[in-house]
């Protein structure tokens, strides 16, 4: 589970831009380009006559049609739910948790979340907005040490990864270019 930021979707939706048919040989050989699902679902009968792969269309390994879309080439950033705190965090865009977000859970009961553990990590903000916060975010953070990795039991097998140093300013500099695109677009920065 993790977060994904992306530019919004376009008004008019994303536009479809043709389909091909995916399958397990590697490089694949049958290029054919179609113009839409309806006639690469036809081309899929003669999918044979193009391809020779001796892994093609056993069990799982079943040719498939794969439309394109004018959004698969985006750019987006995928980070898990503890470095998207992070990165909101840089961004203003969480608050930091003060004292009154802690409370004392009731003798007996059961033990209080930790603060942050329940919020919703997902929001949109205009373009021009996510990137003059991004320009300040890296102007302003401090340069990330990042985080040793480090076993969190004794047999190593449950490993934290930690954080590579940088990591922050790097994530940073792509939120950069995905906000440049969309504001080039006249789209939100939308994340979920
Ligand atoms: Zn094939």
């Amino acid at each position: 589970m993790g977060v994904t930021f992306m530019p919004a979707p376009p008004a008019e939706g994303p536009v479809e831009q043709g389909a091909c048919i995916v399958c397990a040989a590697q490089p694949p050989q049958d290029r054919r380009l179609f113009a839409d699902y309806e006639t690469a679902l036809a081309g899929l009968a003669d999918h044979r006559r193009f391809c020779t792969d001796t892994d093609c269309g056993e069990h799982a390994y079943r040719p498939f049609v794969v439309v394109h879309s004018s959004t698969d080439t985006e750019p987006s950033l995928d980070v898990s739910v503890r470095n998207a705190m992070l990165l909101l965090r840089a961004l203003g865009l969480v608050p930091e948790f003060g004292a009154d977000d802690v409370h004392e859970p009731p003798p007996g009961g059961p033990p209080a979340p930790a603060p942050g553990e329940d919020t919703p990590l997902g929001g949109e903000l205009p373009a021009e907005q996510m990137l003059g916060r991004v320009e300040l975010a890296l102007a302003l953070a401090p340069a990330d040490a990042g985080v040793p990795g480090r076993n969190l039991n004794a047999a190593g097998t449950v490993v934290d990864f930690g954080r590579p140093a940088g990591y922050l300013q790097d994530r940073l500099s792509v939120l950069r270019e995905l906000a440049l695109f969309a504001r080039d677009q006249a789209r939100d920065v939308i994340w979920h």
